[in-house]
């Protein structure tokens, strides 16, 4: 019997061993993952802000996936590609047929000085949680240190999770100012993008609204400002520099290390992909989600966000059953569903493309927010999860 291997359990591996067992696919289905936990990746600017708990948005692996799947909780080192095998950080190698490489993201630094080591990434459980710790401790520090620092938070870039950061920490904001006993008008929230525009994949009075709702509850929006340096308490651009305690690194991603040390032809630890979405020279192994470039109609690659990752597993464990059974495999042709942005737990903007052109801002938006994100979850898990989310 052929054996499937798929490397991580985020949207897109998830996603596609439901597929292959949906699709009753002819074949031995291996997934590894490094934790036994799924966690919801467009949520942990809730965890960073504390405005969700941990148990919110993950749940077990294994209460998830069919007994057919055989789950292997461990880290991935290594492809082997030559020897089909992929090498992990505790247990013996496993050989694969097919591989789905679904190994996900990592912080994007893009080698600025001091980023590594003072920057608060948002890109997991443990980071999220860490960023948060970090918040409260330094915020509580005041009333000893008086050091106004203590005081200032610094967002770095105003992508997608920036700015759903923000929203979820100035909804927070009264309740810290309450717990730690602040002068509400000595903090400092700054957010400092490099380009000219915040949140340019939306349409102009969609990201108008989103820049009006922070500033007007108090962040100071600086684009045009690229960071060049970053130390334990400060930001540097060219022109400005910015103060503060707390630096949360929100500036990108890229795809896992795994990529480059394993030799892939890369960029970013991205592997541009065929059409079908399998690689070029070997037809056999599957890249999806944030390792992979996936070709767009307009000549350039998908971007990499939750929704894609999904439509790109569905395509992956179909295009795999098609090849069990000695058919052809089919293109990825992406139905985007639109873009929600939440502004805290009650407000934000969307741009919908379903059953017409809709965009919406404001209170509405909010339960349509956490009916994207339910989902996601009742897709990749079951009802029982979808209602313990909330
Ligand atoms: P991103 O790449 O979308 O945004 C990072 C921002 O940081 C960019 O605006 C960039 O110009 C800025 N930046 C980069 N280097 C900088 C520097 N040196 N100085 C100042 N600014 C700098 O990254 P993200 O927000 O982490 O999102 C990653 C992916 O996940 C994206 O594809 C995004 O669309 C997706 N995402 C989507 C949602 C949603 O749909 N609600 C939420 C979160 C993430």
């Amino acid at each position: 019997m052929k054996k499937i291997v798929v490397l991580g359990a985020g949207y897109a591996g998830l996603r596609t061993v439901k597929e292959l067992i949906r699709l009753k696919a002819d074949a031995q289905i291996v997934l590894v993952n490094k934790n036994d936990y799924h966690y919801e990746s467009t949520q942990l600017h809730e965890i960073a802000a504390g405005t969700k708990e941990p148990d919110d948005i993950t749940f077990k692996i294994m209460d998830v996936i069919s007994p057919k799947v055989h789950f292997v909780k461990d880290e991935v080192l290594k492809i082997d590609r030559s020897k089909r095998q992929v090498q992990l950080k505790n247990s013996q190698a496993i050989s694969y047929d097919y591989l789905v490489n679904c190994l996900g993201f990592e912080s994007e630094t893009f080698g600025i000085k001091g980023a590594d080591e003072f920057g608060l990434p948002l890109i997991d459980v443990p980071s999220a949680l860490a960023a948060r710790k970090h918040l409260e401790k330094t915020l509580a520090n005041y009333s000893k240190s008086q050091d106004e620092n203590d005081l200032h938070i610094i967002v770095c870039g105003a992508g997608f999770t920036s700015i759903e950061y923000l929203g979820e920490l100035v909804y927070r904001l009264p309740e810290l100012i309450k717990k730690y006993d602040l002068p509400k008008d000595k903090i400092k929230i700054y957010c400092v993008e490099a380009g000219p525009k915040i949140l340019p994949m939306l349409r102009p009075n969609l990201a108008k609204y989103a820049i009006d709702y922070l500033e007007k509850h108090g962040v100071e929006i600086h684009t045009n400002t690229p960071i060049t340096e970053i130390t334990a308490n400060s930001v540097l651009s060219k022109d400005l520099s910015f103060t503060a305690n707390t630096i949360i690194w929100t500036t990108g991603v890229k795809g896992s290390h795994v990529i480059a040390d394993s030799g892939y032809q890369q960029h970013r630890n991205r592997v541009a992909v065929s059409t079908d979405l399998s690689l070029p020279d070997d037809t056999n192994e599957f890249v999806i989600g944030d390792v992979s470039a996936v070709p767009s109609p307009d000549g350039r690659f998908y971007p990499t966000t939750g929704q894609i990752s999904i439509a790109e597993a569905t395509l992956a464990a179909k295009n795999i059953v098609a090849k069990l059974q000695g058919k052809p495999t089919a293109p990825f042709v992406f139905n985007n569903l639109g873009t929600v942005c939440s502004l805290g737990p009650f407000n934000g903007v969307a741009e919908l493309l379903l059953a017409g052109h809709w965009h919406l801002k404001g209170l509405k938006v909010a339960p349509l927010k956490r009916i994207v994100n339910d989902r996601s979850v009742l897709e990749l898990a079951h009802f029982k999860t979808m209602l313990e989310s909330k």
